[in-house]
């Protein structure tokens, strides 16, 4: 059978080995960090992801959806803490859906076990890649051990080396490829908020909590171990940036004052603060996502997103089930379906790209806004009363399967009608009335 190299075990390149594998192909894994298998995942470090629906429809067809559940917790929806401590509830969609944190170590741990047990998956660790041919397909690799150097032949390649990828590094010189990297002046921080002595969590785990100060946000998701992973998002330079908090009683003033109800769960904040890095946000672009038939770009690789719509690993997850459906359809045809692949998942990858940027501001800016709440409360109920009219732009992204592309469009639709509605005179009182509803089925008829 066909020999393909996967270059990035991280999440994306070890979900694709298990369904190369599962149809027959020799797949052969390259990743520069050691082997997650023989690491002790750090007590107490974990950080977290929010897996949604098409990162389970991914792990379904690979067959790792019951195992994954068994380490994830259901978020039902936002909990917003407000400056004066007050907490308001805002459910994600319908009851029972949910998005779920799950530990980014545990998970890639498992999906590299699950690969692992395939005879025909060889999994190399320490392997840096450097460099790819082109012309012949070869990948230049490096270990970072021992600093030997070797050269790998593969029929096809599939770089899920991430954002910064070296495959795409060298595609990035073949003529008409195009590429763009935007940092946001924004970056983030992980702090760990300890679990009580008696081992629960010391917020209600079934939400993700959101501090949305303006210019800045808090957020965090539970982990099994009753702690959370919580993530500032500050500006790096500028007021209540990273930059002007220089001292642990800059550090202490600032969560006092802005987060005063974490400060009070989590008085050591500084040390925490202290003891982690502040690392960057990017965006990157790039077109196309293949090299005839010899080489793919998935997941990060091909498109990285800031994480404000939770959608970075489940974007990836679905590329490997479209490509493995493709694959199929097309019965293996590489020739058809790398670049068929790649034409039909840019559009979507440049949407939730947009809509990761767009949620960045509802997060940190409009979630603690009366307005955009009391737009919310119209738009649940018009769902539940014509869901066949009217999905809600965060549900299209979050717990369906319509394209990205599909949903960024309809979610500009949407906005148009509620403009209208929210600028009706004395839209507070009567929004549950009989004349917003109709008013607004009208416009979307006349669509
Ligand atoms: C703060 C934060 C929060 C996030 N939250 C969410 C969330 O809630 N939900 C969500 O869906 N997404 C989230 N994401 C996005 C998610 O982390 C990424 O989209 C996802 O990790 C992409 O997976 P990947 O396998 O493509 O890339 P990566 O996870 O970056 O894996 C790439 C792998 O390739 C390896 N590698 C890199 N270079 C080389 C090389 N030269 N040679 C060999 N190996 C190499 C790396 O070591 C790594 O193992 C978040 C991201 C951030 C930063």
């Amino acid at each position: 059978m066909e020999k393909v190299v996967i270059v990035g075990g991280g999440l994306v390149g070890s979900l694709h080995a298990i369904m190369m594998a599962r149809k027959g192909f020799e797949v052969e894994v390259f990743e520069r960090r050691p082997d997650i298998r023989n690491v002790e995942l750090a007590a107490g470090r974990s950080i977290n992801l929010a897996c949604s629906n098409r990162g389970w429809a991914a792990l379904e067809a690979a067959d790792m959806d019951e195992e994954i559940r068994t380490i994830s917790i259901p978020m039902y929806g936002r909990s917003i803490h407000a400056t004066d401590g007050t907490i308001s509830n805002q459910p994600y969609g319908l009851e029972g859906e949910a998005i779920y944190s799950v530990s980014r170590g545990d998970l890639n741990l498992r999906l590299i076990r699950k690969a692992a047990e395939f005879p025909n998956v060889q999994l190399y660790f320490n392997e840096k890649c450097l460099d790819v041919d082109l012309d012949t397909n070869d990948l230049k690799f490096q270990n970072t051990k021992n600093n030997r150097r070797r050269t790998i032949q593969a029929n096809r390649i599939f770089a899920t080396d991430g954002a910064f990828s070296a495959v795409r590094n060298r595609m990035m010189r073949i003529d008409r490829f195009n590429y763009s990297q935007y940092f946001l002046k924004h970056g983030y921080k992980e702090l760990l908020l300890p679990a009580n002595e008696d081992g629960t969590h010391k917020l209600n785990k079934n939400a993700l909590h959101i501090w949305p100060r303006g210019g800045f946000m808090l957020i965090a998701l539970p982990n099994l171990d009753g702690s959370f992973t919580c993530t500032m998002f500050n500006p790096f330079e500028g007021e209540n940036s990273f930059g002007s908090l220089k001292t642990r009683s800059d550090v202490t003033r600032f969560f006092r004052k802005e987060f005063p109800d974490f400060f009070e769960i989590m008085p050591e904040v500084e040390e925490e603060y202290f003891r982690n890095p502040t690392s960057s946000l990017v965006v990157v672009r790039c077109e196309p996502w293949n090299y005839k038939d010899q080489i793919l770009l998935l997941g990060d690789a091909a498109h990285a997103i800031v994480p404000f719509y939770g959608q970075g690993m489940n974007a990836g997850f679905e590329d490997v089930r479209i490509f493995s459906e493709m694959h199929d359809s097309f019965k293996g045809d590489c020739g058809v379906i790398f670049k068929k692949f790649a034409e039909l998942r840019k559009p979507d990858g440049d949407a939730i790209a947009d809509l990761a940027l767009k949620n960045f501001v509802e997060m940190r800016d409009l979630v603690g806004d009366e307005k955009f709440l009391l737009r919310k409360k119209i738009e649940k109920k018009l769902f539940e009363a014509h869901p066949d009219k009217w999905l809600p732009q965060y549900s299209q992204v979050t717990f369906s399967h319509i394209r990205y592309s599909e949903a960024w469009k309809a979610g500009l639709e949407q906005d148009a009608v509620m403009e209208k509605v929210m600028n009706m005179d004395g839209i507070e009182n009567k929004w549950d009335s009989d004349e917003v509803m109709r008013d607004i089925l009208n416009q979307i008829n006349e669509k």
